[in-house]
């Protein structure tokens, strides 16, 4: 078995424009600054995996036009193998991002070449998915196409269902771990037990962990932003301490902690130490503004104490 990784995952440009306030509908407003960046689960956890250290493949797909590049921008020249990106018709996967001076984000996310990830797609890779120690999908490629990567992965599959959407049963229990925060966690829940209480289980995340357990899942990472991370396996549940630091921007933060996750179960660690090792990633992530460019390198990760 090789130490690779293969993310199966959106890529996206954002759009991010600042504005005093929402416009109402039909107004046209004035906005700050408006930056193109790269974006996307798959890929921000494609790159956040290679500057891990891992060895990553990334399968997904771009439309014909210049958001192509902008969404590639950070993840060329990682050390990403692009190959198994496919250049489709149509557009790029775009998300605008519209930010108040409030804080508040109205985002529109059209999916675009995203939605041609489906089973064939994803077949079309089985030989690279056999051969992966690490297979790392997200919610924002089809159903389809993530219940393919899972019956392929001749490695540990790693789930991280952001946004959630329907899944097979058994492609969220074979998760080994399933990531989540405690939002994602209640739905995945009732997802797999239709009487599970989504809004007492987002209130107890432990008690999350422990029906995700019940209902089958192999192991489970739950994220709690600067509350850290409770990790169950076994008989036991252990919670992951965050590294303090100043946070500034969060941006990312679960992106960061899956990728980074991911690339050091490829290189044989515990789940344990894979966790311990990703909280300090995400750490400094949350130091920077943005998502892909906050990521920090192996190098900085090493010299981080805590
Ligand atoms: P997002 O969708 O915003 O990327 P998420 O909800 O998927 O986030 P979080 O639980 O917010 O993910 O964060 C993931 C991990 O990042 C946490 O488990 C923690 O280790 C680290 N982290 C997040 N926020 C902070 C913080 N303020 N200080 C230190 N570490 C943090």
């Amino acid at each position: 078995m090789s130490q690779s990784i293969v993310v199966v995952g959106s890529v996206n440009a954002d759009l991010r424009v600042t504005v005093e306030r929402h416009p109402r509908p039909g107004e046209t407003l004035l906005g700050g600054d408006g930056t193109v960046t790269p974006g996307g689960k798959g890929a921000n956890q494609a790159l956040a995996a290679a500057r891990a250290g891992g060895n990553v493949t990334m399968i997904g797909a771009v439309g014909h036009d210049p958001n192509a590049a902008a969404a590639l921008d950070l993840l060329r020249g990682s050390g990403a193998d692009l190959s198994g990106i496919a250049e489709v018709d149509g557009p790029t996967g775009v998300a605008v991002v519209m930010v108040a001076a409030s804080g508040e984000n109205e985002i529109v996310y059209i999916p675009g070449a995203n939605a041609t990830v489906g089973a064939d797609a994803v077949a079309s890779h089985a030989e690279l998915l056999g051969q992966a120690a690490v297979v790392l999908c997200q919610g924002e490629t089809p159903a389809d196409g993530i219940a393919r990567a899972q019956a392929l992965a001749g490695g540990r599959l790693v789930l991280n269902p952001a946004p959630v959407i329907e899944l097979p049963p058994e492609v969220i229990t074979a998760a080994d771990p399933l990531i989540v925060n405690e939002h994602e966690g209640a739905l995945v829940a009732r997802m797999l037990d239709p009487d599970a209480d989504v809004a007492a289980l987002e209130e107890d995340p432990g008690g999350c962990v422990g029906a995700l357990r019940a209902a089958g899942c192999r192991s489970v990472v739950m994220t709690l932003g600067s509350a850290g991370a409770l990790v169950a396996e076994g008989d036991d549940v252990t919670a992951i301490p965050a590294v303090r630091v100043d946070a500034v921007d969060t941006t990312g933060a679960g992106d960061a902690f899956a990728g980074a996750l991911s690339a050091r179960l490829a290189e044989g660690g515990t789940l344990l130490e894979a966790c311990g090792y990703a909280a300090r990633f995400a750490a400094l992530t949350v130091t920077r503004t943005g998502a892909q460019a906050s990521f920090p390198s192996a190098e900085e990760v090493a010299g981080l104490r805590g």
